[in-house]
Parts: C-alpha cells; structure tokens; sequence
C-alpha cells in the first residue's frame, strides 16, 4: 500500500492551502474588495497555519502548539468559512460566534482528561466544526432562491464536509484514532484539501453569480428611478408580445411624457426634475402594478406594456396615473401633468416597434391638444389614425405655458 509520510503531507496541505487561500485573496480585490472572498482566503490561511502548527504532532513538550493552537486555527478557519456565507448574505460579522469554537476548545485544553483522551478531541472537534458548518449551510439556504446554480456546488461540498465530520464523532463507527496512522490520518488530509479547494471554487462561483446579476441589473434598469430600461423595455416587450400573440391576447402600450417638464429643471433645478422623475416612477410602479412591464424610455418619457387590456382599460389606466400624479402636488415643486398616447395590438398587431410608433403618435396628438390628456391611435372616426398625421415638430408650435408653482 502506498504510504507517505504524515509530516511531509501536512506541509503539502499547509502549501495548498495557502496557495487557494492567495488565489481566492487575489481574486477578492479583481473588481473590487469582495469581502465574502476574503474571509474565505482568511479560513484557508488560518487552515494552513493549523497544518504547519501540526508537524510540531508527537512531541510532547510542544501539546500547546500541535493540540491547542493548531485545533484552534482549523476550528477558526471554519468560523471563517461560515462569516464568509453570512457576509455574503449582507449579515454582520459575529465577533462572538467566531471566536466561539476557539475559546471552546482552549477552556478544555485546560481539563487533563482532554488533553490525555485523542478521541475525545477528535469528537469535540468535529462537533465544532459541524456547528460552524451548520450555520455556514443555513446560510447559504438563504440564498439558493436567487442563486441556485451557483449556491448547489457549494451546498453539495458543504454537507459532504458535514458529513465527514459526523463520521468522526465516535462511538459509531468505533475507532482508535492515533495520527499518523494510515488510511485515517491520510483520509483527513485528503478530504480537507478537497473541501478546501472546492469551497474556494464554490464561493467564487456565488459571488461571480452576484456580480453577474449586478451587472444585468444595471445594464436593464434606470439608475436615476430603479425602472427598467429601454433595453429592458424592448428585452421583455418582446417576449411579452410573442406570448400574447401565441394567445391572441390583447395587449396595450401607453407612452407617457410629462408636460413642460424642462421647466421644472429650469425653475427649481436639476435635483428637483430629478426627483419629480423618481415620483412619477414611484407612481407608475403603484399604478401599472407588478402585471404590466413598465419602463424609463429616456428622459421624461416612460412607457406601459400591459398584457390582457383593450383600449378602453389602457384609456382607464392612463386616467389613472394622471390622478394618481395630481395627487402627489404636495410633494413635487409644481403642479404636474402627464400626458398619454395609447396603442392597442388590437389595431397595431403584435409588432412592439410599431406599437411604440402609434403611441408615440398618439402621445403627440396629446400634445398638441393642449397637453393634460390621453389620445388613443387611431383617433376616433379614422381607421388611418389623425394622431399618425402630427409630426414631432408639431409640439414645438405652441406657446410656452409656465409651469404653476
Ligand atoms: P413637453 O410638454 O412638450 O413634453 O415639454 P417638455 O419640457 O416636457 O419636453 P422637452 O423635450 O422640451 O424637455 C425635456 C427635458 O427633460 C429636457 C432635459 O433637460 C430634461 N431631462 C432629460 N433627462 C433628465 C433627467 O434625467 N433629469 C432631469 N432633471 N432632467 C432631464
Ligand atoms: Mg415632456
Ligand atoms: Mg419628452
């Protein structure tokens, strides 16, 4: 059978450890400090430190370093281990947790039987470490939900690291463990650098998932009022209308465009065009509801896809954001109008371009109504739609109003 040497292999493991520790430290500062990764590079590299403190194993003048001190790193590196996870789910750091397993361990150094009995020690270790392993998979629960295929790999290393450990905790199945001993001792290193490496693996691929997600997030949605984009708009307007479509449903698009909104920027500033934005969002949020995709085009000018609704319900829910934003006069700086041209498939088809066109149409027949009002495409009586006739520039032909202060 092969057979090696149990100091030269705890140095190996202690060299492996420290490399995967460097590695994940390295990859924590590759966008940004990655807090989660680094507690994850501390956990390998107390882990290390407990393995070169074993070689000192077997020299009875130096118990302190190859029982205490070694056991309380390795028991530290799965407190580690577990503040990562919990990092990671955006909890505090538990100073008193973490020290916890440790403490434990160094108060029953100082009990005679502990330090005489190896399985005694190797029980109470791997009761420890299951605890700090327990909490690190409680939670990573949390997190499956958003991030199942990252977080399975590392539930998987984590309940076989737990299961392990549960292995060791005597009587079942009885076992006299003396260190140096093959296959036991081997077992332990093995089964440590395989953890070690997998976990490094596993919590790098949670937080690539994350910031994955971030990046998508931001690239969909408007960072000024939180609503998806343009981008975004024409991502799941696709997919909307391919289903509605498959299902004959109607489906309406609502342009919004608030009215002489530079002339809020103007008078009040910047900030306060920018917060009459994020109201307005937070009203289309309320009113458009969860059902409908709703969507920052660009500047003042914000767009409803809404599944299952005929002109009349579109013309319904115009009417009902513009209430919902004369409601709201107390806490903008000025009175505020929408104003909102609204197409059905039922007229357009199922094409999201033109949909948007013959709103867009519509919106600015609004607008040159005189603003404050909804237009559907077409307008009534033409099947050509008389919306489709006023061009862009027709807006600019009306006299500027003041906004009311
Ligand atoms: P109308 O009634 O015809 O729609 O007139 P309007 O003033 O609302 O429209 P116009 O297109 O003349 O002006 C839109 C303004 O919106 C101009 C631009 O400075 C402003 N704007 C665009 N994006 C932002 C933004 O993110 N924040 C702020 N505060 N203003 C913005
Ligand atoms: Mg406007
Ligand atoms: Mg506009």
């Amino acid at each position: 059978m092969v057979n090696f040497d149990p100091r030269t292999m705890l140095v190996v493991a202690a060299f492996v450890l420290f490399l995967t520790g460097g590695l994940t430290f390295l990859a924590a500062f590759q966008v940004k400090r990655d807090r989660t990764l680094l507690w994850t590079a501390a956990g390998m590299w107390l882990a290390c430190l407990g393995f070169l403190l074993g070689v000192t194993r077997g020299h009875a003048d130096l118990l302190v370093l190859s029982v205490i001190f070694a056991n309380m790193l390795m028991i530290t590196g799965h407190a580690c281990l577990w503040t990562s996870l919990r990092v990671f789910a955006g909890r505090p750091v538990s100073w008193r947790w973490l020290a916890a397993g440790a403490a434990v361990w160094l108060m029953l150094a100082q009990w005679p039987r502990f330090m005489a009995d190896a399985d005694l020690r190797v029980a109470i270790y791997s009761v420890l470490c299951l605890g700090y392993i327990g909490a690190a998979l409680t939670e990573i629960w949390a997190e499956w939900r958003q991030y199942p295929r990252a977080a399975s790999p590392l539930m998987a290393f984590l309940i076989i690291h737990g299961l392990f450990y549960a292995y060791r905790i005597p009587p079942a199945p009885p076992k006299q463990v003396v260190w140096q001993h093959w296959p036991d001792f081997a077992l332990v290193m093995f089964e440590g650098l395989f953890f070690a490496i997998c976990l490094s693996f596993g919590v790098l691929m949670m937080v690539r998932a994350r910031a994955e997600q971030n990046y998508r997030h931001a690239a969909l949605h408007d960072a000024l009022t939180g609503l998806p984009n343009r981008r975004a708009l024409f991502e799941r307007g696709q997919a909307l209308l391919a289903q509605a479509r498959a299902s004959g449903a109607d489906i309406a698009v609502l342009m919004c465009d608030l009215d002489w909104f530079k002339q809020v920027n103007d008078r009040f500033g910047h900030e306060a065009g920018d917060r009459v934005l994020v109201c307005f969002a937070q009203v289309l949020r309320q009113v458009a509801g969860e059902q409908t995709l709703h969507a920052r085009l660009g500047g003042e000018e914000f767009v409803v896809v809404a599944a299952n609704l005929g002109p009349l319900g579109a013309q319904a829910l115009a009417a009902r954001l513009r209430s919902h934003l004369s409601a709201q006069a107390g806490v903008l700086p000025c009175r505020l109008t929408v104003s909102v041209g609204v197409a059905c498939s039922r007229h357009v088809g199922y094409d999201l371009d033109r949909l948007l066109a013959r709103a867009d149409q519509a919106l600015y027949a609004a607008k040159t109504a005189g603003r404050d009002c909804i237009r559907v495409w077409p307008a009534a009586g033409t099947e050509s739609g008389s919306s489709a006739a006023i061009s862009r520039s027709g807006r600019r032909g009306l006299g500027e109003h003041p906004v009311d202060a």
